[in-house]
């Protein structure tokens, strides 16, 4: 048997048999599934390091092949996320992007990319909904899928209003592809604003309509190259009114 330290954020919580729970912890080495025996009871003292999205280092046992949880100390549970229903949506986007690209062998900046992203959610007054496309946006870019908000990715034409999956952004008319979708001239006004001044985020003026056909796009960018479907963002989209 031997122990490590590690630090880790709950990104998955599975209810296993009557009193364990498996977590899937992403590390700064990508996802490790763990599990903590006897949380469900009330006496635990483990309880608290099993909700989703709790950020801590975590004291592992490796027996017989598996992680144990044998101790934790937290780092942030990022609990003010629940008390706005906006935020809490939002930030399960970001968990279920983590969980999804923390499958795959990741490098140490993934980690850092969610925390961040879940402290600006916590601690800033940003609106939500931008901090869902922005978030979204700088994930996908940390995990080499970085999308292009400008001209046109292959000629260069300013008038760039089709989103291309395959050329990772926004294309002309003449350049859009079996993969494009044209794009509202809100939706496009918005992600400019967001891309081009974020220091005006403040005042920026916006629909729920554009902002739902963004986060659409950008789910999509995501399940293209990762083969897997984002629910949470799907979920968002349908509260939003
Ligand atoms: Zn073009």
């Amino acid at each position: 048997m031997s122990e490590v330290r590690i630090k880790a954020i709950v990104t998955k919580v599975i209810e296993y048999l009557e009193n364990d729970k498996l977590l899937t912890l992403l590390t700064e080495q990508g996802n490790i599934l763990v599990k903590v025996r006897g949380c469900k009871s009330l006496k635990s003292k483990l309880k608290f390091c099993t909700a989703p999205l709790f950020f801590g280092e975590y004291l592992l046992s490796y027996t017989k092949g598996r992680y144990i949880v044998m101790g934790c100390d937290c780092i942030d549970s990022f609990k003010v996320i629940a008390e706005d229903i906006d935020k809490f949506y939002v930030s399960n986007i970001f968990r279920e992007m983590a969980y999804r690209l923390g499958r795959e062998r990741v490098e140490d900046g993934l980690l850092v990319v969610l925390v961040k992203e879940l402290s600006e959610l916590s601690y800033s007054n940003i609106n939500p909904l931008l901090a869902a496309i922005n978030g979204m946006i700088r994930i996908m870019s940390y995990a080499g899928f970085g999308i292009n908000w400008g001209d046109c990715s292959i000629c260069g034409n300013h008038i760039s209003d089709y989103f291309s999956l395959e050329s990772g952004g926004l294309v002309c008319s003449l350049h859009q592809d079996a993969t494009s979708e044209r794009l509202s001239e809100s939706a496009l006004n918005l992600i400019r604003a967001l891309t081009f001044s974020p220091e005006d985020i403040m005042e920026i003026d916006y629909s729920i309509v554009s902002v739902k056909e963004i986060l659409n796009v950008i789910s999509k960018f995501f399940t293209y190259h990762t083969e897997s479907k984002l629910k949470s963002v799907s979920q968002y989209i349908s509260i939003l009114i």
